[in-house]
């Protein structure tokens, strides 16, 4: 299963994909994740990236394929991924739909994870206050969310375009989002258990 989850930040894409990967058995690729460890690794990624995602910017798009293109190579992405975090804007969409089909491994399906604004900046808040992420600060946070409304709701208009977006809501308890995501990915069937 080769699976992009999309949504605003604080949606709660990283959390799903946690889930997920374990009934999938597949990989969660985050590129939030790999940019968090360069930053920690001082890679000279990680130093060019870290004042940008500070900010809440997005960091540029060569610095993304390249790690992205880096990271499909490996070997355990051989039955799938779940990608999140990518892609954040329409050249990064069209740069992943020219990858897969290089690598022959076209996506199944994208899922996006509907939460309303507000709930969004009360969860990011929350996060805030337990981990200190300087990006989920309330004032950047606002700026993400635009910077979200601009560039990547258009990704999900790309998507279903192409016949493969799923919208699921993303308010509940995480066990209802994980069974919403699953029936959208018709895998109803499918336990924690595997
Ligand atoms: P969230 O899911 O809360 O939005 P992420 O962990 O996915 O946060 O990303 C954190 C930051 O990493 C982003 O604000 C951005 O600076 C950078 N980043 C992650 N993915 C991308 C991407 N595809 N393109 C550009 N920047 C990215």
């Amino acid at each position: 299963m080769r699976l992009v989850l999309l949504g605003p930040p604080g949606s709660g894409k990283g959390t799903q994909a946690a889930r997920l990967k374990v009934e999938l058995g597949v990989p969660h690729i985050s590129t939030g994740d790999m940019l968090r460890a360069a930053v920690a690794a001082g890679t000279p990624t990680g130093l060019k990236a870290k004042a940008v995602m500070d900010a809440g910017k997005l960091v540029s798009d060569d610095i993304l394929l390249a790690m992205l293109e880096e990271r499909l190579s490996q070997d355990d992405v051989k039955n799938g991924f779940i990608l999140d975090g990518y892609p954040r804007n329409l050249a990064q969409a069209d740069a992943l739909d020219h990858l897969l089909a290089k690598i022959g491994q076209p996506l199944d399906a994208v899922v996006k994870l509907e939460v309303p604004s507000q709930a969004i900046i009360d969860r990011v808040k929350i996060r805030f206050e337990a981990e200190h992420r300087k990006d989920d600060n309330p004032d950047v946070v606002r700026d993400r969310l635009q910077i979200y409304a601009q560039e990547t709701a258009p990704v999900a208009d790309f998507f279903a375009r192409r016949g493969k977006l799923q919208v699921v809501d993303g308010v509940g308890q995480l066990d209802e989002v994980t069974a919403r995501v699953r029936h959208a990915l018709n895998r109803e069937s499918v336990t924690a258990n595997g």
